[in-house]
């Protein structure tokens, strides 16, 4: 792997439009090697299952493709426009901000 202190790794990371502390919070699969974050963003399977009970077949998510949070949200949008927000809001009723007042 190429440090990401050099210009090389850098120029990686502006390519991949990653952090340096992204690319430090992820690890290769040591089954499969594929590169998964140590963070907590991918959904759970009942997560994703809850997902597509609402969403048309052609936007539904596939639970093996271990997409992350911040993968998932884009895609629903790019896919049912802004239908994703109702889509997210059913899931994670707490993304609905409290209402406005004036104090
Ligand atoms: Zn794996």
């Amino acid at each position: 792997m190429i440090p990401v202190d050099t210009p090389v790794g850098q120029k990686l990371l502006a390519n991949q439009g990653k952090t340096v502390q992204q690319v430090l919070a992820e690890k290769p699969c040591q089954t499969c090697g594929r590169v998964m974050s140590l963070d907590y963003v991918y959904p759970t399977k009942n997560t994703v299952q809850k997902m597509n009970r609402v969403l048309p077949e052609e936007a539904q998510i596939k639970y093996e493709d271990f997409l992350t949070i911040y993968e998932i949200v884009p895609l629903l949008v790019k896919r049912i426009g802004a239908n994703a927000y109702d889509v997210l809001i059913s899931i994670f009723p707490t993304l609905v901000s409290p209402p406005f007042r004036f104090l």
